[in-house]
C-alpha cells in the first residue's frame, strides 16, 4: 500500500482520528477512484488502552476497509507535538513526496491538545511545502486547499459531505479499533476512557445531526480558513 502520489491526504495526531472525523468522506472518494491517503503523526503510544503494535494492526485493517491508497505514520512523539523544526520538516517531506491536491487536518479548537497541535503543524507544513527555499532538496508543492475535519468538538461547520451510502464502511473502519472502543470487562485489560463509554454511538448521532441540515441520512462536517472555490456551471 504505497504510492508516490495521492489526490487527498488526511493527517491525524493518532491512528483513529481521521476515521472518527471523516472516514465516510474517505470511503466515498476512494470508491470514486481517487487516491486517498492517511498520515498519522504519532503511534499513540500514550493511549490508555491497547499497545503500539495492536494499534498499528488496527490501523492497517481500517485502511483496508476504507480502500486507502497509502497510509504512513511519522512516529512523532505522542503528547510531544511541539512544532519543532524537525517535526515540521518531516511533515513537509511527506507533503512533497505525495503531492496531494487537498489536505485535511483536525479542527484547531478540539478538547484534546494533541489534535490542536496537529492542526497547527499541518497548517504550517502546508505553508512551508510551497516555499522553494525551504528544504530545497525536495521540490516545492502547492496544496490547493486545506480543509479541517472534526474529531471531538464540532463548531461552525462550513461544509458537509453526504456519506449516507458509506456509513456502514465508516462503522466497520471504526470497529477495527477494538482496543480503543471496547468497554472494560473482567476478561480484558481495558480501562474506562471517554472512548469506551458510548463514543461511537455519539459519533453516529453527530453524523446524523450533521446530515439533517441538508436532508441527508448521514454527513461529515468540515470547515476552512481560506475561501473555497466553487464552480457554478
Ligand atoms: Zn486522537
Amino acid at each position: 500500500m504505497s504510492s508516490a502520489y495521492v489526490d487527498l491526504l488526511a493527517f491525524g495526531a493518532h491512528p483513529d482520528d481521521v476515521e472518527i472525523g471523516m472516514s465516510g468522506t474517505i470511503a466515498r472518494h476512494a470508491a470514486a477512484g481517487l487516491k486517498v491517503g492517511i498520515c498519522d503523526l504519532t503511534e499513540a503510544e500514550m493511549s490508555s488502552n491497547g499497545t503500539v503494535d495492536i494499534r498499528r494492526e488496527e490501523a492497517a485493517d481500517a485502511s483496508e476497509i476504507l480502500g486507502l491508497a497509502y497510509r504512513s505514520c511519522l512516529k512523532l512523539p505522542d503528547r510531544g507535538l511541539t512544532g519543532s523544526p524537525e517535526q515540521l520538516a518531516a511533515i513537509v517531506a511527506e507533503l512533497r513526496r505525495l503531492k496531494p491536491r487537498i489536505v485535511f487536518a483536525p479542527y484547531w479548537d478540539d478538547r484534546h491538545p494533541d489534535h490542536n497541535a496537529c492542526s497547527r503543524l499541518i497548517e504550517e507544513a502546508v505553508f512551508n511545502a510551497k516555499l522553494r527555499r525551504y528544504l530545497p532538496e525536495l521540490p516545492a508543492h502547492q496544496v490547493e486547499q486545506l480543509i479541517f475535519y472534526y474529531i471531538n468538538d464540532v463548531k461552525d461547520v462550513g461544509l458537509v459531505v453526504d456519506i449516507s451510502p458509506y456509513y456502514d464502511i465508516k462503522r466497520r473502519a471504526l470497529s477495527a479499533y477494538k482496543s480503543q472502543f471496547t468497554a472494560p470487562s473482567g476478561g480484558n485489560d481495558q480501562v474506562a476512557t471517554p472512548l469506551t463509554q458510548g463514543y461511537l454511538d455519539n459519533v453516529e448521532a453527530r453524523d446524523r445531526i450533521l446530515g439533517t441540515s441538508k436532508q441527508m441520512a448521514y454527513a461529515e462536517g468540515f470547515i476552512v480558513k481560506r475561501p473555497l472555490t466553487i464552480d457554478l456551471f
